[in-house]
């Protein structure tokens, strides 16, 4: 491997713990505990595992997580109740509807629910439409994560030639935004896309969130470049139920001049700007200036 690792979990835990830092002087200047509420509706295995982590990490960063699991037939009226209590509740300053809901609830009505002072998912679209225009707003938390990962390796992107495959509403088209906001050069590809290779090639930033296990290769990468991978695929390997990203690992390595694992890349990083978009709910809230994290 010539590439450089970088390491999320290492960046994820560094942020948690200014996070932490942050609450605690919240607390002690100000009396003021951030909460984070979690809906999960139904018994989706995987929603359950990611809630699990968010939960253990709110607690651990000193804020308050307050928890909701609804069954899977739950009504659109009793979610819908629920979420109006929330966004009324002063000791929540955060809510999350963990997604996918199950079919009879409407997904676009119980985000537009959310208050969007309290959007730390950053999908309502008052804060989708604020990114876009470049406004201070709530940014998705795993594209967020992806553009600390890629400063993490180049202090600046300004002018840089970055390619995002992936128009997802939750990874791509709000990570091209924030990647506009770096003033890097953004181009955006998905399955229609012509002469993907070529376009990667190009890139000096390569975020791949498509949902293809190793679908980006090493003859797509331009020596030296950078790439981040968002993609999460369960596979069958060797008799074993393996893990792996959007992107060739082993061979893009060997020509990439920097790049995430998977897992242990953008994963752990996804939490972290949760927690810091949490505080910065509060803060705002509360009426006091968000914390430099
Ligand atoms: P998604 O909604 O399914 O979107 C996938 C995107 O990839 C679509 O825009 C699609 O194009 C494009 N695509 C599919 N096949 C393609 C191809 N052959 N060539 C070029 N583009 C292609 O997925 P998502 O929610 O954005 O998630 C993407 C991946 O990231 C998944 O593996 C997911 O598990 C992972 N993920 C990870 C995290 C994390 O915290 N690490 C968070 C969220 C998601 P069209 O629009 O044309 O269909």
């Amino acid at each position: 491997m010539t590439a450089a690792l970088i390491d999320g979990k290492v960046l994820a835990a560094t942020l948690r713990a200014r996070v932490t830092e942050a609450v605690r002087d919240l607390g002690a200047q100000h009396g003021l505990v951030p909460g984070l509420a979690v809906v999960l509706v139904g018994d989706n295995p995987a929603s359950e595992a990611y809630v699990g982590a968010k939960k253990k990490m709110v607690a651990e960063s000193g804020m308050r997580s307050i928890d909701h699991r609804l069954g899977a037939s739950t009504s659109r009226e009793a979610l819908l109740a629920l979420i109006d209590g929330l966004n009324r509740d002063p000791q929540v300053h955060g809510i999350l509807v963990q997604l996918p809901l199950p079919p009879q609830i409407d997904t676009g009505e119980v985000i537009a629910t959310v208050d969007p002072a309290k959007d730390v998912d950053g999908f309502h679209p008052l804060n989708v439409g604020r990114l876009a225009i470049g406004l201070p707003a709530f940014a998705p938390c795993t594209p967020l994560g992806c553009v600390t990962l890629a400063k993490s390796v180049h202090a600046s992107l300004a002018g840089m030639d970055a390619l995002v495959i992936g128009r997802s509403t939750i990874v791509g088209r709000p990570l091209v935004q924030l990647l506009l906001a770096e003033n890097a050069t953004v181009t955006i590809a998905h399955s229609k896309t012509r002469d993907l290779r070529g376009l990667s090639r190009r890139a000096d930033l390569v975020f791949a969130a498509i949902g293809r296990p190793e679908f980006v290769r090493a003859d797509w990468i331009k020596p030296g470049a950078t790439v981040i991978d968002i993609g999460i695929n369960r596979i069958a390997r060797e008799g074993k139920r393996v893990v792996v990203g959007d992107v060739a690992f082993a061979e893009v390595s060997e020509v990439a001049g920097a790049i995430t694992p998977v897992p242990g890349g953008v994963g752990p990083m996804t939490i972290a700007c949760l927690l810091a978009n949490t505080l910065r709910a509060a803060c705002t809230q509360a009426g006091l200036p968000a914390p430099v994290l």
